[in-house]
């Protein structure tokens, strides 16, 4: 099965100081990990997104901003989102490259897309840069899915919760937002009765875990929650904010998650679509070596598919409890307990 890598160069020019733990390596490693993946490598250059699909996305004011911001010589956005340069570049390719991917996959690619980008994407709001985002990337990508009316699921494995996201589809019954995260943690969003509002209302699934959840926690959570309501939802897209962030060496979070982990979670998306309807973005993910491995995984898991016994895991206690509370919660909309 081929795989779409979609980079630019510009990825790697979008730089920080030098401490900044969301550097230019992170690509790297990530690249690293879809070539390790043994799947056949197809590459392709993401163009810039268009600027009228991202003022779907973002306010048209806070896009000139970030463009004179840039031009001017760049510095901190917010206490931890900087921006050069080059970032303009890399944030506008960013961008496009779910797009891109989305459309190379519906011409009949006939495998999933992994999207290497820099700046990551799901904390930026629609007016606002925040947790090394600039633009959310994943959101562009959804909008111009949906807009076609096709149905489709964020899947959001990113230790952090994905705020900027949620928010844009908050409303939307035509997108199913599903997040597991680190709970309480940055940005302190993702609660388990934030389930969607108006129209939209219970197509956010908020799967908040302790800290020190590991594969067994996650494991319970896809299958008690995440695939039974994809199941339900029936999309025939689903794009990963693919963050890996959450696993045991990754120096920001606490979580404990191992390569295979990620392995085993893309797997289980093939219960709902086919590989070829599944586009990963990059989003967080700090230690380099966890980043190749879990690539690799998350890709390998993908092209096999589940195999028996794969889903459930021993939960902590404490995770229990908040899968039974979520369980609880969603129960109203889907056929989950
Ligand atoms: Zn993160």
């Amino acid at each position: 099965m081929p795989v779409g890598l979609f980079t630019h160069p510009a990825t790697w020019q979008h730089l920080g100081p030098a401490a900044h733990p969301e550097r230019p390596a992170r690509a790297t490693a990530a690249v690293d990990g879809v070539e390790d993946s043994g799947l056949e490598v197809v590459r392709r250059v993401p163009d810039a997104v268009d600027l009228g699909l991202l003022g779907t996305v973002h306010d048209p004011g806070y896009i000139r901003d970030i463009a004179a911001f840039c031009d001017e010589g760049g510095g901190f956005l917010d206490p931890d989102t900087y921006a050069g340069p080059a970032t303009w570049e890399a944030a506008l390719r960013a961008a496009g490259a779910g797009v891109d991917a989305v459309r190379l996959l519906d011409e009949g690619f006939g495998g999933p897309a992994f999207c290497v980008v820099r700046p990551p994407g799901h904390h930026a709001e629609p007016d606002r840069a925040m947790g090394f985002c600039i633009f959310n990337n994943i959101a562009v990508a959804a909008h111009t899915l949906v807009e076609r009316g096709r149905r489709v699921a964020i899947v959001d494995w990113d230790v952090h919760h994905g705020n900027g996201t949620q928010h844009r589809f908050y409303t939307d019954p035509r997108l199913l937002y599903v997040s597991l995260h680190q709970f309480p943690f940055y940005p302190g969003t993702g609660w388990e009765d934030e389930t969607g509002a108006e129209a939209g209302e219970g197509f956010t699934v908020n799967v908040p875990l302790p800290s020190g959840s590991g594969g067994g926690d996650y494991r319970e959570a896809f299958r008690r929650i995440v695939v039974p309501v994809l199941q339900e939802f029936g999309p025939e897209w689903i794009l990963v904010s693919a963050g890996y962030d959450a696993h045991r060496t990754d120096p920001l979070a606490s979580m404990r998650l191992d390569a295979e982990d990620y392995g085993a979670m893309a797997a289980a998306l093939r219960l709902t679509v086919p590989p070829e309807r599944v586009v990963f973005l990059f989003e967080g993910g700090y230690d380099l070596a966890a980043i190749r491995t879990s690539v690799a995984a998350t890709l390998r898991g993908l092209a096999e598919g589940p195999s028996t016994g794969f889903l459930g895991g021993d939960a902590s206690p404490e995770a229990a409890a908040m899968i039974e509370r979520v369980v609880e919660r969603q129960s109203r909309w889907w056929s989950v307990g």
